[in-house]
């Protein structure tokens, strides 16, 4: 025991101090070549120093080389300097998955983004006079054009979209809106909360199966600002239920001057029946039936960055663009140049299929997905190598963010099991892997759908299996 104690003493003392090891040759080296500053290498030092000094006192650690030390500051610097943000290969089989970032941009939104980034833009800026500019003009043009809106402003994500519309065009006032719209879209999107935040009084009408027009009509009053239309993305009410469609609604609405606001989340800009989906509320369609204002984000069905189009009549959008929020919740440089060359590719509908990534994923041939697959498997039955079994089998990816709900894509998978790890053990491999690769369990095996992703070898990932 007296012998362990004299043990650990004679380690402490033998440690190196701080100024010894900044000034140690072996430190310096590898403090140049991670490219660490002095403020760097010294934490990373003393770091490493406390952590010794812990294993030597905790008896973990019965013997320290000049070499641990040196390895273990290394490590540190690495880290501290090291990016926070991992990229992720999505096999997850959800096309527009929120928590990885929903869509990816296409290579003409990339390009331009780029271009914004490494220099100036004209972002609120008109060329031909110098003079000040507003920065909705970027887009402003192709949603007029793509949706047959007068006017169109665009916001930080469409839940601003929701907000600075229900604040500009209701503040103190009545919003009506049916019990079966009452939504929670995930994370923090729920609308009744909204509709507070904004200052607006929320009148619900109808219940959660069945609203009808009279349930709208006799809520009217002379406090009402404006009737509310939602989208019920994430979820459906089916069996025995009656909803009033846009077109009445804006009828009730106009006698008594009132607008119609219509938050339609992800909002597709063609009607995707075309390539054989179900059809999800167009943004246009809602515009020719008389909606005030529609509102919908940049980065779901759309395809683009994060961003909330807001879209109407334009007395209403000027209005909504005057308010003070909008500097708050305004888009900026990047977004807005990605949002531009996105919405460019809508111009040629026919191409879309090649140049839009979430359309390419939602509507990728059943054959591709399997030769991706049996691809994919043969590479990792090589790579995974003992304990393992990996089959191609049928799935059902999903087009996530709330888009095209119940609505469910055939596609085929790799289903990877093994002799004694369980699937969430795989799950955690894979997903703790450089890049990361998220998958899912299902009826207890790990899945990688290969409907998003672009590469086989994607799914292969680095590191050994410790089951
Ligand atoms: C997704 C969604 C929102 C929120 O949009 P963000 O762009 O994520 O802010 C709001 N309303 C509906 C109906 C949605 O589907």
């Amino acid at each position: 025991m007296e012998r362990a104690i004299d043990d650990r003493q004679r380690l402490l003392r033998g440690l190196p101090s701080v100024d010894e090891l900044l000034r140690d040759d072996g430190v310096r080296r590898s403090a140049a070549l991670c490219g660490a500053s002095v403020a760097v290498a010294t934490e990373a030092v003393r770091g490493a120093i406390d952590g010794i000094r812990a294993g030597i006192l905790s008896g973990a650690l019965h013997e320290v080389t000049i070499d641990d030390i040196r390895a273990s500051v290394a490590a540190r610097m690495k880290g501290a300097l090291a990016s926070s943000i991992r990229r992720v290969i999505n096999a997850s089989g959800t096309v527009i998955h929120t928590n990885i970032g929903r869509a990816i941009l296409g290579k003409e939104a990339v390009e331009a983004l780029t271009l914004a980034a490494e220099g100036c833009i004209d972002l609120e800026m008109d060329i031909e006079t110098g003079d000040r500019g507003e920065r909705d003009c970027l887009v402003e043009g192709l949603i007029k054009r793509l949706t047959g809106a007068q006017a169109a402003s665009i916001v930080n994500n469409n839940a601003a979209g929701v907000l600075i519309t229900l604040n500009t065009l209701a503040e103190g006032r009545e919003v009506i809106v049916s019990r079966g719209e009452l939504i929670e879209i995930g994370g923090s999107f729920r609308l009744p909360d909204i509709i507070k935040k904004s200052g607006c009084v929320l009148k619900e009408v109808g219940t959660t199966n069945r609203t009808h027009p009279r349930d709208y009509a006799s809520a009217i009053t002379e406090n009402t600002a404006i009737i509310f239309k939602a989208h019920t993305s994430n979820f459906r009410v089916v069996g025995f239920t009656a909803e009033v469609g846009l077109k009445e609604l804006v009828e009730i609405g106009s006698a008594r001057n009132i607008p119609v606001v219509e938050d339609l989340g992800s909002g597709s800009l063609v009607d995707l029946t075309r390539w054989g989906l179900p059809g999800e509320p167009v943004a246009g369609e809602s515009i020719a039936s008389g909606a005030g204002i529609v509102t919908f984000s940049g980065d779901k069905l759309l395809g683009g960055p994060q961003a909330g189009v807001i879209a109407g009549s334009a007395g209403l959008v000027e209005r909504i663009r005057k308010n003070p929020l909008k500097r708050a919740l305004r888009a900026d440089k990047l977004t807005l140049s990605a949002l531009e060359a996105t919405l460019r590719l809508y111009l040629n509908v026919e191409t879309l299929p090649r140049t839009l990534p979430v359309l390419r994923h939602m509507i990728r041939p059943l054959n591709e997905i399997e030769e991706a697959a049996q691809t994919a498997a043969g590479l990792l039955r090589d790579s995974l190598g003992y304990g393992f079994t990996i089959d191609v089998e049928d799935g059902e990816s999903v087009v996530g963010g709330g888009s095209l709900p119940g609505h469910n894509l055939k596609t085929r998978v790799v289903s990877i099991t093994h002799g004694t790890a369980g699937p969430e053990r795989i799950f955690r491999y894979f997903l703790n892997s450089d890049p990361s690769i998220l998958g899912r369990v299902s009826k207890g095996r790990f899945l990688l759908d290969m409907r998003t992703v672009e590469r086989p070898g994607d799914v292969v990932p680095a590191g050994v299996f410790v089951p």
